[in-house]
């Protein structure tokens, strides 16, 4: 049962706040284990959602998927020189097995490049063998010391997602094509806008050519970097031995990509579209789109209620068989629990669509549906079931999607600032804020240093102002490209 305090509200706290809603709405715990979080089952239904779309995706552009062992050598790691010096800190260390010491320590995975390239090598000899486009489905561990539940766990679970070609060419255009899945997927599915583009080389993996980003802005003006697409180049072909016979004879190495995301995404769910009543879950993720609840004072009318919410998920059913698995409907059939104690736990939950029924309104041979997104009401008619509720949903997605792009919008700075305004705004209210760069890392690193805000991308072409900025936000020299800047998760 939910508890019945009221949650922190955003504006009051909206770090307290979302610890709230996602141990209220029993997304996730908190475990025995310090950094590490359970997840609970209805945080896992929107998980098993987003995974069975991602990977339908994944596996309409030529994917397949593999596994390989959590465990890699410690001298894999060291084979890549910015990828150890990347990850090494941050790395979980097996050195005793079956109680004897090993020989060689192994490292728990904090990412699988190199025990991936390394079978790769042993795969690929020729182009023919090319590309090699593979996913793995998986749980990595980053010893963190600050983390936050979804956002930033000691384990989390994620996909990675590493291919090979014969081409830079190839890869760069591998690389990007992933970004935009990940994209379409946010935008599509969790209907949490995105801005894409490129990181700078103090925010690029360890060990990649070029990271490419989709990040969000969430409602505290925070940005989260959701989902990474990086061009390997050849770095880790070189570190692992990854060659095959060119097309026109002699020996090339392979070029590669790797690209993930992970649950990190509930937690942008979360923060995306959560409101100061619980959290609120685009339809398509939802794992109950709508759930009916019962009006009832006797026996008598309860059996009446209970029959009727049957016949309309019979009646759903029926409509459904024309497309099935598209509506996922649930009878709130709990006695004992009053319907506003009902209403205010689904909220809570985030259920996109609520159907209250009780004896008058099946005396209209209506019931009445109540959006999660506006909390709006309206009757409709139990002969109209089906078509209409599968409509609504559809415009609850786009609803929410338009919302959280006016959001996004609205606080996105376009317009010339001074660095103290800058200075002033990321102390406060935070935004995303498009300026000029002059492309000097030392610019970028003290605006990190002074703001405690990062580049979060240099956006792509269909995300840039109109207008070019002409200096850099920093030193007011010439700007060579355009950055998006912001505090972030
Ligand atoms: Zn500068």
């Amino acid at each position: 049962m939910a508890d019945d305090k009221k949650l922190t509200t955003r504006e009051a706290d909206f770090s307290a706040w979302y610890n709230e809603v996602v141990l209220r709405a029993e997304l996730a715990d908190y475990s025995p284990v310090r950094g590490c979080m359970v997840i609970r089952p209805n945080g896992y239904g929107i998980w098993e959602r987003m995974q069975r779309a991602l990977d339908d995706m994944f596996k309409a552009t030529g994917h397949q998927n593999a596994y390989f062992p959590l465990f890699i050598p410690e001298s894999f790691l060291h084979k890549e020189a910015e990828h150890v010096e990347g990850f090494a800190p941050e790395t979980a260390v097996v050195t005793h097995g079956g109680g004897k010491k090993l020989e060689e320590p192994l490292i728990v995975r904090p990412t699988s490049e190199t025990i991936i390239y390394s079978m790769f090598a042993k795969w690929v000899q020729s182009y023919r063998d090319l590309p090699l486009l593979i996913n793995q489905w998986a749980n990595v561990v980053r010893w963190e010391m600050r983390t936050r539940l979804f956002l930033r766990t000691l384990e989390f679970l994620w996909q990675e997602g590493h291919t090979a070609h014969a081409s830079h060419d190839e890869a760069e255009e591998e690389a990007r094509r992933m970004l935009g899945v990940y994209s379409d997927f946010m935008e599509g599915w969790m209907a949490m806008p995105v801005i894409t583009g490129q990181k700078t080389n103090a925010e690029k993996f360890a060990g990649a050519l070029r990271t490419y980003s989709c990040e969000a802005l969430m409602q505290d003006n925070k940005a989260l970097q959701a989902g990474t697409s990086h061009n390997l180049g050849q770095n880790f072909a070189k570190a692992f031995d990854l060659k095959f016979q060119a097309e026109h004879g002699g020996q090339e190495f392979a070029w590669n990509t790797s690209w993930g995301v992970s649950t990190r995404l509930v937690g942008g769910l979360v923060m995306t579209h959560g409101d100061d009543v619980g959290v609120r879950i685009p339809p398509l993720l939802a794992p109950i789109e709508v759930v009916i609840v019962p009006i009832y004072k006797s026996d008598d009318e309860r059996s009446r209620m209970l029959d009727a919410a049957d016949a309309i998920v019979r009646r759903l059913e029926d409509w459904e068989r024309r497309d099935p698995g598209r509506l996922r409907v649930k009878i709130d059939d709990r006695d004992g629990i009053k319907p506003g104690a009902k209403y205010y736990e689904w909220e809570l939950r985030g259920v996109p669509l609520r159907m209250e029924l009780g004896p008058r309104d099946l005396e209209k041979n209506q019931a009445v549906l109540v959006r999660r997104d506006t909390r709006e009401k309206r009757p409709v008619s139990l002969d109209a079931m089906g078509e209409d509720i599968a409509d609504l949903l559809m415009r609850i997605q786009e609803d929410m999607l338009i919302a959280a792009r006016d959001r996004r919008e609205q606080n996105s700075i376009r317009h010339k600032i001074s660095y103290d305004d800058f200075k002033e705004l990321m102390e406060g209210k935070g935004a995303f804020v498009y300026a000029g760069w002059c492309g000097s890392p030392d610019c970028e690193r003290e605006i990190k240093e002074e703001t405690k805000a990062t580049i979060r991308v240099l956006p792509d072409e269909e995300f840039r102002s109109a207008e070019a900025p002409a200096t850099c936000l920093k030193c007011g020299r010439e700007a060579t490209a355009e950055a998006v800047w912001a505090r972030a998760y």
